[in-house]
């Protein structure tokens, strides 16, 4: 598969899934061994030699990330935590990370409250504020961590210009990229060194598999490939050879559920900016998103995530939370049904996230279904 002649789409159809040689399936096989036969020689004539350190099913995996997000090298974890883990991991003791006050919690407490104790330091800032950005910068300072549009918030981190700051600085810049998804926003083309996913999102799309992965500018063989490779080798958050191949399953559909999602969350967002018990709509895509003039130049589309304020306050948040119908109460996102979610509750007691805040994950119901179930919630204006 020539990534460089196809479409979008198109790769993501064909890339990792061309027949199979043996048995002329159309479909992949899933090859559920650990471990591979050794040639007389001692060799390993499959390329294979045992399954945390590569399996046929994760290669084909790795080979549709990879084209999908116009990378050189990619790799498949078991969660998106263990993917950022990795990244973290390949840091040393006595570097400096910065990343953005509002971004996954799990990112932040990964951070916080794993890494510290190996010697990490870190620090969180307004990552759209690129003096406060440079204000953080240390000597120590090897990686720029952005998330855009982050969780919950939906802020948009200027890719190229602290592309331009990490560059200058010679750290490492690496962007989570699970809410806008390849098909909308491509950050290794903005300056990124490497690209997160959570895949338990957009790329599985069906809320039943778990995945992570990382996808690099560097070729394999270089530094931080190899690091990053023996890291997943060795530490074994690796995906398995099923949640590899359901994975692969869903990614033709990707683009078709993911622009369809988009366009009924911008429709979502425009209905719940006009409603009077809502005063705030986090959703790049609106003209009053303070940062809408970004996000138009770095993504093709806008995303299928939005939160919203809800007057009232907490209670007023829960209360919505609790009377939709169609709307499932859930965490995660980017399946096909649509959830709902109080966030702050979930984030833990520290969390900056106001109070009276609700995401939404728009799925693949109709667009008009999902608003009239909203504006029943809501309540009488
Ligand atoms: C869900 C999520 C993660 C964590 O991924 P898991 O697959 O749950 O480990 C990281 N970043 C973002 C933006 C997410 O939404």
């Amino acid at each position: 598969m020539d990534s460089t002649k196809h479409r979008f789409e198109t790769l993501a159809v064909h890339a990792g899934r061309a027949a199979d040689p043996h048995s002329g399936a159309v479909t992949p096989s899933i090859t559920l061994a650990t471990t591979f036969e050794r040639g007389a020689d001692g060799g390993y004539p499959s390329g294979h030699v045992y399954t945390r350190a590569g399996n046929p099913n994760r290669d084909a995996l790795e080979a549709a990330f990879a084209a999908l997000e116009g990378g050189a090298t990619a790799l498949a974890f078991g969660s998106g935590q263990a993917a950022t883990a990795a990244v973290l991991q390949s840091l040393a003791t006595g570097d400096h990370v910065i990343l953005p006050s509002d971004l996954y919690h799990g990112t932040r407490y990964l951070v916080r409250d794993v890494l510290a104790r190996w010697g990490l330091a870190a620090d969180f800032v307004d990552l759209r504020d690129l003096d406060a950005l440079r204000a953080v910068l240390r000597p120590a300072t090897r990686l720029i961590w952005a998330e855009t549009p982050s969780n919950p918030q939906l802020r948009i981190a200027d890719l190229a210009a602290i592309a331009g700051v990490a560059q200058k600085h010679s750290a490492l810049f690496a962007v989570d990229n699970t809410w806008a998804t390849p098909l909308l926003q491509r950050p290794l083309e903005f300056g990124a060194d490497i690209v997160m996913h959570s895949t338990t999102k957009y790329f599985g799309g069906h809320s039943d598999v778990l995945g992570g992965a990382l996808i690099l500018r560097e070729a394999p063989g270089g530094p931080l490939a190899e690091r990053l490779r023996a890291i997943q080798r060795l530490s074994g958050g690796v995906p398995s050879p099923f949640d590899c191949w359901l994975l692969l399953r869903s990614i033709p559909t990707m683009p078709a559920r993911v622009r369809l999602q988009s366009e009924s969350a911008g429709r979502i967002a425009t209905f719940l900016a006009a409603h009077p018990r809502v005063p705030v709509v986090n959703y790049p895509g609106l003209a009053t998103h303070p940062n809408h003039d970004v996000a138009a130049r770095q993504m093709s589309g806008f995303g299928a995530m939005l939160s919203f304020e809800v007057h009232g306050g907490e209670a007023g948040a829960m209360a919505v939370a609790a009377d939709v119908k169609l709307i499932t109460r859930a965490t995660s996102l980017g399946g096909v049904e649509t959830l709902i979610e109080h966030r702050a509750s979930v984030e833990g007691p520290d969390t900056a996230t106001p109070r009276n805040l609700l995401r939404l994950s728009v799925g693949l119901e109709h667009a008009e279904d999902l608003i009239d179930d909203l504006r029943r919630a809501l309540g009488p204006a």
